[in-house]
């Protein structure tokens, strides 16, 4: 997708708030443990390669990403770091990932065993079981089912490294932990049958290392926070204040006196009370800006500007307390005068989460990196 360079409509990353948030949570973590860095979806749309340079620059120490092309760019990039691919690759690309010394998750015996079909025994796999203890996305159920991979990684070792094993929670980012601690206890089950700990074991997201401390591990895979956003939106304070990567900003490019009973926007939603000032800024959903969200607001000039009609795919338009010249700078998420919109805020008003925001945020929105 063409990036719109000749449009306002910028998103901006602040490196310096990245490095902050990985400092601080690495002062958190014991001595010689390693932060992994969840840089999958694009760094969560704040850019896969310039995070990478970032997060290496403030002590991560290693990546996660979701999938085999983000783990082959990085490569491919030249970072030597390792690399974990938290999702299912396809057994067939065993070799592949072996080969670019690429870690990967798995959740079953038949995936090692069709791994091994198309293993060369030069450079071993280096395999992270994943247990599910609760979440129902990936891995193996109970310690019946773990036990054999086990068994199976040790009489294969020449073409698979038992190098990592890990659990995910689901409900780390709640106030409520009865689900964590059943979480917990079936991992530490899980584990009472492996007979010798790999050299990564890693149970805590950003969530599970902010307010979960008591989990052992000596790897934490740290996503949402190192771009500066609580995981629990607003529900529970951050041990350290978490500073805001991502700001998207834009400028007015047209603006009229709407009179008094003419309406905006598709299906006609709003219609002018008085006669008043409208502006129309260059984003829409199909930039990730979310549809629903009439009735939210922007800044311009320090100032709080309701979004007025239903947000188009390239457009929105917005209720100006005066009259402001077409430039004037519009900021969606992000500081203006005295006045902030937090990437949470915007989430809730849309009903979804911050990690759905930033990812959603296209290709077609410039990343500048200050
Ligand atoms: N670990 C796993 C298995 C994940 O799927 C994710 C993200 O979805 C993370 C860690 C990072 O989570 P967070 O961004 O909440 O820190």
């Amino acid at each position: 997708m063409n990036a719109g360079t000749h449009r306002p409509t910028i998103i901006e990353v602040d490196a310096q708030a990245i490095r902050e948030n990985i400092h601080h949570e690495i002062k958190r973590l014991h001595q010689g443990n390693d932060l992994f860095a969840v840089i999958k979806a694009n760094g969560y749309g704040h850019g896969l390669i310039e995070v990478a340079h970032f997060v290496v620059e403030a002590g991560a120490t290693g990546f996660c990403v979701a999938i085999l092309d983000e783990a082959l760019e990085l490569r491919s990039a030249g970072f030597s770091q390792p690399i974990l691919i938290l999702g299912i690759v396809e057994p067939q690309y065993a070799q592949l990932l072996a080969d670019n010394k690429i870690s990967v998750a798995v959740g079953s015996l038949a995936w090692l065993e069709e791994a091994t079909k198309v293993l060369q025994s030069d450079q071993p796999l280096r395999v992270h079981l994943a247990l599910d203890t609760g979440m129902g996305r990936i891995g193996f159920q109970d310690r019946d089912e773990l036990k054999p991979a086990i068994d199976y990684l040790q009489a294969h070792s020449e073409q698979l490294l038992f190098e990592g094993i890990f659990t995910h929670f689901s409900t780390a980012d709640e106030l409520d932990d009865r689900y964590f601690k059943l979480q917990l206890s079936r991992f530490n089950e899980f584990m009472s049958v492996v007979p010798k700990r790999p050299r990564y074991v890693h149970v805590a997201n950003s969530a599970t290392s902010l307010w979960h401390q008591v989990c052992e591990g000596n790897m934490i895979r740290f996503g949402i926070a190192l771009y500066g956003l609580n995981p629990s939106g607003e529900a529970i304070p951050s041990p350290y204040v978490l500073k805001p990567a991502m700001a998207v900003s834009s400028e007015l490019v047209f603006t009229k006196r709407l009179k008094k009973g003419r309406s905006v926007g598709y299906g006609a939603t709003y219609t002018a009370q008085e006669d008043e000032w409208i502006g129309t800024v260059p984003i829409g959903y199909a930039d990730g800006y979310p549809r629903n969200l009439q009735g939210f607001h922007v800044l311009v000039d320090g100032q709080f500007c309701e979004i007025v009609g239903r947000v188009c795919m390239d457009q929105l338009m917005i209720r100006l307390p005066r009259e402001y010249a077409v430039g004037s700078k519009v900021v969606l998420v992000g500081k203006s005068g005295d006045q902030e919109i937090k990437m949470e805020e915007v989430a809730e008003a849309a009903h979804t989460i911050s990690y759905e925001i930033v990812c959603g945020f296209s290709a077609r929105i410039p990343r500048i990196y200050l």
